[in-house]
């Protein structure tokens, strides 16, 4: 999956980071965070791709943790005890 810019800042919204603040604009950008995330944000660079792939992780983390989606395993194993997905083993 590859977001689009606009869709990143979406998602920067909707896991509510904080706007930068001054503590963002100095020292290197911590690549991989969400930190490093709003650090690109906040020198109008594009985000790398690190840096993305941290505000994926913390939108699904946010957003699976909120409402309460299966694990992968738990996902596997409802799928398979109705066995209506189509998908069969
Ligand atoms: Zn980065």
């Amino acid at each position: 999956m590859t977001l689009t810019d606009a869709e990143l800042d979406q998602l920067i919204e909707d896991i509510g980071l904080k706007r930068p603040d001054e503590d963002l604009e100095h020292g290197a950008i911590e690549h991989g965070t969400e930190k490093g995330a709003l650090q690109h944000r906040h020198r109008e660079e594009r985000l790398c791709p690190r840096c993305r792939q941290a505000v994926r992780d913390a939108y699904d983390q946010r957003r699976y943790g909120r409402t309460g989606y299966l694990t992968e395993a738990e996902w596997q194993a409802q799928k398979g005890s109705r066995g209506d997905g189509g998908e069969k083993p």
